[in-house]
């Protein structure tokens, strides 16, 4: 991957961010990288390789391994989000619900099970939470009501602004600073980074489902 360019504007990073290697390819439209599998001429060298990457997470040199442990089309979306919206890192789920699911597994298998939420969720975030299916207990509660709310087991704060379907709006700064070392996750769905960038205003964590205003949907 190229150096980012901390200086180049939205504008331009909503064009060029995660595509930096296509010029270089000859190429102008991002390609979709269908496999699964890639071919390997030396077993031993590509174990190594394997191993490697298992051991660090890091991107091995080269062509891929593996298209679950990596694919270069959903890197390009990741390094995209990420530029987009300020971020570390973005990672790319099949759903945007199935990017909850592993949130509240990670913060979960820390011991960290309690979630803090505002409401209005989009309804299936709000089911998923309410449901505890995934082991969450959730205390509901109002903006206002957060930093009393938050317990030594809160792994997560929740919140959506604009939220679906109502379009109630939050604070953003002020319920991140409500949450103190609590992360906090922010759905951005229904604002894209382009009219909203919550790690600015503190949040942990952002959260989007491309089938929506992202991917350019109704
Ligand atoms: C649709 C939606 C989701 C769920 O995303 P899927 O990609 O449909 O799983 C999460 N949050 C908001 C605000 C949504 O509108």
């Amino acid at each position: 991957m190229d150096t980012p360019i901390a200086s180049r504007a939205l504008a331009t990073e909503a064009v060029h961010a995660g595509r930096d290697d296509l010029a270089r390819q000859g190429l102008h439209a991002p390609p979709i990288d269908l496999s699964t599998t890639y071919p390997s001429y030396d077993s031993r060298g590509e174990a190594a390789r394997i191993d490697a990457f298992a051991a660090t997470g890091a991107e091995p040199d080269g062509a891929p391994v593996y298209a679950r442990l990596g694919n270069p089309t959903v890197a390009r979306f990741e390094t995209a989000l990420a530029r987009l919206e300020g971020t570390e890192a973005a990672v790319a789920f099949a759903s945007g619900m199935a990017a909850l699911s592993a949130v509240l597994l990670v913060r979960g298998s820390m011991g960290l099970r309690h979630v803090v939420a505002v409401r209005p969720l989009y309804g299936c975030s709000d089911h998923l939470l309410t449901a505890g299916l995934l082991g969450s207990e959730v205390t509901w509660t109002d903006p206002a009501g957060i930093a009393d709310a938050l317990r030594p087991d809160t792994g997560l704060v929740m919140v959506e602004s604009p939220a679906n379907p109502t379009l109630a709006e939050l604070d953003l700064r002020a319920v991140a600073h409500a949450c103190g070392s609590v992360p906090l996750l922010a759905d951005n769905t229904f604002a894209t980074p382009v009219l909203q960038r919550p790690a600015e205003q503190g949040a942990r964590l952002v959260l989007h489902s491309a089938t929506k205003y992202l991917g350019g949907h109704g």
